[in-house]
């Protein structure tokens, strides 16, 4: 950390999040709360509420809450450090210079050259592109139909033939080989030294949300393998956590993001006029990506190729899409491979109108499983329509279950009674255990990975809300059972909060200074808790979610086990007995 933990505590605490709000929103106060329009979406009435008390906002429409240095991050796309800066200085503050901790200076310096190195790097291609080199790079992306506009506009370069000319640039700006290697740019070669990553391509900058460089797509000209080749995952680069595109997209102001395969469609949409087209880079869509869309909009509409596979992808996006509260609809782009071709060949207006008949997630992914039944006899369609009740089953909300419902018995013509009683019976047969089973069985290890931190996620949210949850999660999970970064970090801090006898979230965002860490763990503050209607549900439920944290928590301990630690085994035995006296135990809630 930059500054110490009681200097950022006093400028927050100097800095009302009331009237620091109300000169960016118009704030009306109804009870104990403040409301405004958001910010954040579109909205008509206000869903956007501020609290005094707790130093905290939060927007019922799109979820986007956090505290004061939340909000500043948010709405000026400030650094957690621009905005203690701006607050402190609001507030009249003096931030000494030397608060700074060796090691953090270290993190932030090797960032920010990394970042400084793509930025040059991203200029050096994009000169090449515009040289007597580059004539065939620019003829290749010229006959791929780009405009001049849009080359400049995505920053598009060339990587020439020469294998080493990008390294020996770079080190001529004084940067060290080190540096270069791990911007992913090169790698070393005992006997002819630093060789450049790309080379005899067309380059793509990757860039974050604030515009910045964090790598490069790079692909060839014609034939050649591989076609598309990445930067590797870098300090600055995480691939599950960046959209291709999304600096762009994210100024549309559009209630709903394009969400496509490749850099070309983004590029080729934006040039159609749809610049709210964004790109998983390289990677399926995760869980990571799915929260990273939900600060921005809360509905996608699936752009995939109309290829098998693209199939496969869209059918697996709907459900992440889902669980992180966005809604998804696909648009086909038959009879065309994908967006690019299809506005290639039938223009923007044809694309509109793709859009506007685009299809429910949810319904396109029956119509597909439709296919592996026989729907023409009794039994097949039986089958095929209890595992659409098993489907429906997983919608949280008793009124989009409903809707869902509906829609469902209407389309395949059942009635909405017997499809909802089947609907209640599947969800009994599989219970609470389905989140869990279903990982084991599909998906694999990404799919499970994603629902331990939802658990972990789900528990620390709970106990926010509940002191009387706390006191008695307590007994059973401590810190070091949240191994997520920043669960554990943000465990430690309730932990100790609460000990002190009182709970104070707005303090905990303080320690989060990297952007994403820190709206992640805002995040953790607004999770939607399962809107379960009894209390016997609710309580069996936070047990099922105590156990699933605790057995994440034991298997992780036992992959990192050193195998001579006997005492270390001895425990985990211990911990694994203990696991099976946590079926017994009662959690009450008020
Ligand atoms: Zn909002």
């Amino acid at each position: 950390m930059y500054y110490s933990e009681e200097l950022i505590e006093e400028v927050r605490m100097k800095n009302d999040i009331v009237d620091v709000i109300s000169s960016y929103v118009r704030l009306s106060k109804k009870g104990n709360s403040w409301f405004g329009l958001c910010p954040f979406h579109n909205e008509k009435s206000p869903s956007f509420s501020v609290s005094r008390d707790k130093q905290m906002y939060y927007c019922f429409g799109c979820g986007a809450g956090g505290n004061v240095f939340t909000f500043l991050m948010e709405y000026e796309h400030y650094t957690f450090t621009e905005a203690l800066q701006h607050l402190a200085q609001r507030a009249g503050v003096d931030l000494p210079k030397e608060d700074e901790s060796q090691e953090a200076r270290r993190r932030a310096g090797i960032r920010e050259t990394l970042l400084a190195i793509n930025k040059l790097a991203a200029k050096y291609y994009y000169a090449q592109l515009k040289s007597e080199k580059g004539k065939t790079a620019h003829e290749y992306l010229t006959g791929r139909k780009l405009s001049e506009d849009t080359i400049v506009h995505f920053g598009l370069g060339y990587a020439n033939k020469y294998s080493d000319d990008l390294s020996r640039y770079l080190k001529m700006k004084g940067y060290s080989d080190e540096m270069i290697i791990q911007a992913g740019l090169a790698s070393a070669d005992e006997k002819y030294g630093l060789h450049d990553k790309f080379w005899n391509r067309v380059m793509f900058p990757i860039m974050d949300a604030n515009s910045r460089v964090i790598g490069f797509g790079g692909r060839v000209m014609g034939e050649g393998k591989p076609k598309y080749l990445n930067s590797p995952e870098t300090p600055i680069f995480d691939k599950s956590r960046n959209l291709y595109g999304l600096n762009r997209a994210r100024q549309t102001r559009k209630p709903y993001f394009l969400l496509c395969e490749g850099y070309m469609d983004v590029i080729a949409l934006h040039q159609a006029g749809f610049t709210n087209a964004v790109a998983s880079l390289g990677t399926a869509l995760t869980a990571g990506h799915a929260s990273l869309i939900k600060r921005y909009v809360q509905e996608v509409y699936l752009t995939y190729d109309s290829d098998e596979a693209g199939t496969r992808a869209a059918l697996r996006a709907v459900p992440i899409l889902k669980d992180a509260g966005i809604s998804a609809k696909v648009i086909r782009m038959d009879p065309y491979k994908d967006p690019d071709e299809f506005i290639k060949n039938l223009g923007p207006k044809a694309f509109e109108e793709r859009i506007s008949k685009a299809r429910n997630g949810f319904m396109f992914s029956l119509e597909v499983l439709e296919k592996q039944f026989d729907m023409a006899s009794p039994e097949g369609k039986t089958e095929f329509m209890k595992e659409a009740a098993r489907r429906l089953g997983t919608f949280d909300e008793e009124i989009e279950r409903n809707n869902y419902i509906e829609a469902v018995a209407k389309t395949y013509k059942v009635s909405f009674e017997d499809l909802r009683k089947l609907v209640a019976k599947m969800a009994v047969v599989s219970g609470l255990a389905v989140p869990v089973k279903r990982a084991k069985k599909t998906e694999g290890n990404r799919e499970k990975e994603d629902g331990n931190l939802k658990s972990q996620k789900i528990l620390l949210t709970w106990m926010i809300e509940d002191m009387s949850v706390f006191a008695q999660v307590k007994k059973y999970i401590s810190p070091e059972d949240f191994p997520g970064v920043p669960y554990r970090k943000v465990a430690e801090l309730l932990y100790e909060q609460y000990e002190a006898g009182r709970l104070n979230p707005a303090q905990i965002l303080n320690y989060f200074t990297e952007e994403e860490e820190h709206k992640e763990a805002a995040s953790l503050f607004h999770t939607k808790i399962k809107e379960l209607s009894t209390k016997e549900e609710q309580e069996k439920a936070l047990k099922e979610t105590v156990i699933r944290v605790k057995n994440h928590s034991i298997e992780e301990a036992t992959r990192a086990l050193d195998p001579t630690d006997i005492k270390g085994l001895q425990r985990l035995m211990e911990a694994k007995k203990d696991l099976q006296k946590l079926q017994q135990i009662q959690i009450s809630i008020n």
